[in-house]
Parts: C-alpha cells; structure tokens; sequence
C-alpha cells in the first residue's frame, strides 16, 4: 500500500534479474545487513546477553511469565516479520499474501482444535498485538462507547483492562471510553463475592461482564457468571490469559462451556510468544426458553482487529502462537500443566508450614498470593529484598489492603520454574530461599525504619551486604543447575 516509488522500482530490477544477479545484488548492498546484532551492535548484544543470564540465574515466580521454546524464537525471527498482510486470509490488501495466508490459518485451524472447539460454533482471531489490545477490541465491537462493562476490581485480582478507575482518575482507557464498575471480592475470605456481583449487575445493567482474573488463586465458577449474565441479559466474556495454559491442558474449568468471548494471551502459561487472541461464539443456538440466538460477534469482533484497531499483523508473532499451540496440543504439555498445579500447591503448603499465611488458604491453579501483613514486612521490601537474591517475583494488594500504592501482599506462580524442569522437592528449596530472605528482610527494616527508601539503602550496607549475597550465591548455583530453553546466549 505505500511503496514509495523508488522501493517500487527497486523491487521491479530484482524480480527481473536472473537468480544469480538476484543473490549478488544482496550480498553487495547488504554487508552490514548480514552480520549477526553481536557484530553489529555488540553495545545493545551485551545488554541481551545480562538479561539471558538473569533469567538463567535467577528463581522467576512472576505468575505471568514463562520461558518459550526454541521453535517460538525462530518464527519471531523469521522473515515472516517483513511482510505485511493487512485484513484476513483470502480478504487482504497487499498481495504476496500466499504463504502468510497459510500461517495464519494454520494458526487459527489449531486455535480452534487445541480448545476443542467446533468451527461451525466457534471462530478466532489470531490478530491481537497483546492480551491489552485482544480485551480492547471486545469491547470496541461489541459494547457501543460508553456502554457499561463490570470487571473484577484491580486491588482485587482483576486486570487494569477490566476497566480500572480511582477517586480522581480514569486510569484504563476501558474506564475512559466506557463505564466501568468493578465487583469485588469478599475481604475476609479473598474469595470471589458472586452474590454483591449479580445485585450489582441487577442495578448497572452491564452489556458485559468479564471472568478473568491476574492474581486469583482459585478456580472461577463460569456457570454461576453464565446465570448472571442471562439474568441481567449481559455478554459474559472470559479472560483467560493466566490460564490459558491449563484450559488448553484440560487440568482447569473450561470457560468456553459458558461464555460468548474467550480472551487470552499467548505468552504466560500457554508459553507462546507475547501477543493476544479472541474467542467468539458464532452461528446460532438454541437457549433454555426454547429460542433461537443468533450470534453476531464475527464482523464485530474482527471488524474492530482490523481495520477498526490494528494495522498490520504480526504474521511472525501468528506463527509463533501456531507452534505454540501445536506444542501446547501434546501429552506432554498436559503433564506440564499438571505439574504447574502441582508445584504451586507445594508451594503454598511450605509457606504455609513456615508461618506464611496463603490468601483463600491454598490455590487451585498455577499461582498464590501470600498476605504479610503478619509476617511485619511490606510487598514492596519483601519485593526488593527477594530480588536482590535473584528471586523474582511481583508485590501485590491483598483483599482488605487500606493502600493500593504499598500493598501487602507477594503474588508467586510456577509456570516459569517448571518450563525449567522444577519438581515438587525442588519447590521446597525455592520456599526455603523465600523464607531466609523475607527474615533477612525483616531483620534489615527492623534497623532501617518504615521507609522503601531506607530500607533499599540498608540492604546494600556493610551489615547485611554479605548475607543478601551469601543468599544470592546460593539460589544462582541452584538455579543455574536446570535446563532453559532457548538460545544459548542470547
Ligand atoms: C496479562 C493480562 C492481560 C494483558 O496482557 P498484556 O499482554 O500484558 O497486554 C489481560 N488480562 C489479564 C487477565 C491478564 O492477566
């Protein structure tokens, strides 16, 4: 579409040339284009190369992230990044689109299969750029602007797409371009309130309703948001991005039994590449008072991907989601959900055995947010302090938290450290090495006072800077021993 004449006419001299001449004209212009980023750019090499040795090093609880496989590396770096395919398979505006047709229907063919979904009952769209932009297009298609949206309130679990707002600020452009209400969870129990969830939808009138959370340890109850829904005439809508990898793996509800829209994103459990995808219900069906529904979604939904939204797609990204999918269809991928689940429960029991207390009391899924408010230090230094022994992870509000802005809490998950092969007796070393290092927290702001910044400071001094890397030294040697996919250096 915007060839500038002089690209135009270079393309022309190529195509004509015979292949020899082809080959010769690149290799002579192309010196610096065909060196390796380490020749190239050794400055920004080094940078990949610290990262890929933090990630080797280090223990990585962050329940969102996960390490990708081999072949996921290679189709994002394939030529399929050059092309550009604006529209659908069969529908597109540029042509060349042959083979990038083929991948994306790839991709959508084992989208579909690896969810076990009918393509006469259901279609996807392999398109969206992220998990942010796939929630984003929903609600552009299907829910009018300003039309209301509820979604699990962020302090509580949800996701700042789910329509995030303070006191004084619109904080998700969800709660900037249409009316967004939370529900809440219970503050005692941590567990999800469904009844103050159907008064209030009673009350909003949403024309959706999300089931999706970012840090909820346990399983959601989709058939009793089904009834909600149907009650209150509103689209249930299910974000399953953290999940995505056990629905796939069958280990976990299925949200596609209830809902209309299944959001995800492809990069956290599910191990693909950092990108998003939408679910929609298609074709007709019958509901329990007897009438025919029609559904609608497929122009809107992929009318708002493209053009409403998005350019271009990624079609390397798309290829990578189709070898993740093809890789996440195996018996093997079950066993690695299965042992997700697996360590996040050892996980949680050994922290409970330490004294730690687990918010809902346990998990069902592949993470846990543990509540230190009786433990005497905050998210935010429990945080510093555990990275600071290359234990990563992220602090979090926990259900009656006063102040979003220093919350209580620590979210873990498993998916990453099984990637690397981590059984249950290895979880149990990773508890111990949480377990010296929030002591070893405590022990420090004992000395620091209350401040984040004090306490940052201490940590580096001549008192403790020895026990901070004693720690280190001991999680990278252990860390170091399992195996990570990928390259090798980079
Ligand atoms: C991670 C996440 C997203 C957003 O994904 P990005 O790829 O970071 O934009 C959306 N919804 C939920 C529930 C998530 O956990």
């Amino acid at each position: 579409m915007h060839f500038s004449n002089f690209s135009c006419l270079t393309l022309k001299i190529l195509i004509k040339n015979s292949k020899g001449v082809f080959h010769q004209a690149i290799r002579m212009s192309s010196a610096t284009l065909q060196q390796s980023v380490w020749e190239n750019d050794p400055e920004l090499y080094e940078m990949i190369k610290s990262e890929k040795k933090r990630q080797l090093r280090g223990l990585e609880l962050i329940a969102s992230e996960n390490f990708t496989s081999t072949a996921v590396l290679n189709c994002l770096g394939s030529c399929l990044t050059n092309k550009y395919a604006e529209g659908y398979p069969g529908t597109r505006f540029y042509g060349g689109t042959k083979f990038v047709d083929q991948v994306e229907t790839l991709c959508q063919n084992r989208a579909l299969s690896a969810y076990r979904l009918s393509p006469d009952e259901w279609g996807v769209n392999v398109q969206p750029l992220s998990g942010s932009p796939a929630n984003f297009a929903v609600y552009t298609g299907v829910v009018e602007p300003h039309g209301r949206i509820m979604g699990l309130d962020l302090p509580d679990g949800g996701h700042l797409t789910h329509g995030f707002f303070t006191q004084n600020k619109k904080i998700s452009a969800t709660s900037i371009f249409f009316e967004s209400m939370p529900y809440k969870v219970n503050q005692e129990s941590g567990l999800l309130d469904y009844e103050a969830l159907h008064k209030t939808a009673r009350l909003f009138k949403p024309k959706l309703i999300i089931a999706g959370v970012t840090c909820y340890s346990r399983v959601l109850d989709y058939k009793k948001f089904r009834e909600i829904c149907d009650d209150v005439g509103a689209i249930l809508m299910a974000d399953m991005a953290h999940i995505s990898g056990l629905v796939v793996a069958g280990v976990t509800a299925d949200p596609f039994e209830y809902c209309d829209i299944v959001t995800t994103t492809t990069h956290k459990s599910l191990r693909g590449p950092r990108a998003g995808l939408i679910f929609f219900r298609k074709g007709s069906k019958v509901n329990e008072k007897g009438e025919k529904v029609h559904y609608d979604f497929e122009s809107k939904i992929n009318g708002a991907v493209f053009p409403g939204l998005q350019g271009g797609p990624h079609e390397n990204c798309i290829a990578a989601i189709a070898t993740a999918l093809k890789q996440a269809s195996t018996p093997e991928f079950k066993e690695y959900a299965t042992q997700i689940i697996r360590n996040a429960k050892r996980l949680g029991e050994g922290l409970q055995a330490k004294g730690y207390k687990v918010v809902t009391g346990g998990t069902d899924v592949h993470m846990l947010l543990i509540d230190l408010r009786s433990a005497k230090i905050t998210g935010a230094k429990a945080e510093y302090i555990l990275e600071e022994c290359s234990i990563a992870c992220n602090k979090n509000t926990v259900p009656g938290d006063k102040s979003a802005l220093n919350p209580s809490g620590l979210r873990l998950g498993t998916p990453a450290l099984t990637t690397r092969g981590f059984k249950e007796s290895d979880i149990d070393q990773v508890v111990d090495y949480i377990d010296q290092a929030i002591k070893l927290g405590r022990e420090i702001g004992v000395k620091s006072g209350p401040k984040l910044v004090d306490f940052k400071k201490a940590v580096h001094d001549a008192e403790f800077k020895d026990k901070v890397e004693s720690i280190r030294n001991q999680v990278e040697a252990f860390s170091e021993k399992f195996t990570m996919p990928g390259f090798e250096c980079y």
